[in-house]
């Protein structure tokens, strides 16, 4: 039991947090959606004891309702388990620039990231890239303004 706790990994924990900073969930429906996102769904024997260690934790709360003739467990997120969930957010957004940041581009306009995608437009003889056509009307219509 000790050494399959062990394989659940940060990844697992965090998407359990974010699955349920979403909408209270039942255990079978969080290993569903786990696997749908980390690629690799975990068993029973992983999932629980990761849910009451959260519970232990303070950031989960699990409610027992009937659903038909079935007594059900839902977990939900306490107000602290919100809060976790929003710093690890932005800790992991954080990461995710420092991973993405020399292949980001900016919009020539706003500034703002554009991650992907994006509206790349050939203005004056050079390529530009914008988060969208709205930046990319406003950086001509500023261009022709300064002239
Ligand atoms: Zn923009």
């Amino acid at each position: 039991m000790v050494g399959e706790r062990e394989h659940i990994t940060n990844l697992t924990k965090f998407y359990t947090l974010l699955l349920l900073n979403e909408t209270p969930r039942h255990g079978y429906e969080l290993m569903a959606k786990l696997g749908e996102k980390t690629g690799k769904k975990p068993s029973a024997g992983q999932i629980y004891p990761l849910l009451r260690n959260l519970k232990k934790k303070g950031l989960v709360t699990c409610q027992t309702t009937m659903i038909g003739d079935k007594k059900k467990k839902v977990y939900a997120l306490t107000p602290e388990g919100r809060k976790t969930c929003a710093m690890i957010m932005t800790r992991f957004s954080d990461l995710v620039s420092i991973v993405l940041g020399p292949r980001l581009t900016k919009c020539a306009h706003c500034g703002c990231k554009v991650y992907e995608g994006g509206h790349r437009e050939r203005i004056e003889g050079k390529t530009l890239m914008f988060c969208c056509v709205h930046c990319a009307h406003a950086y001509k219509n500023t261009i022709r303004v300064i002239r």
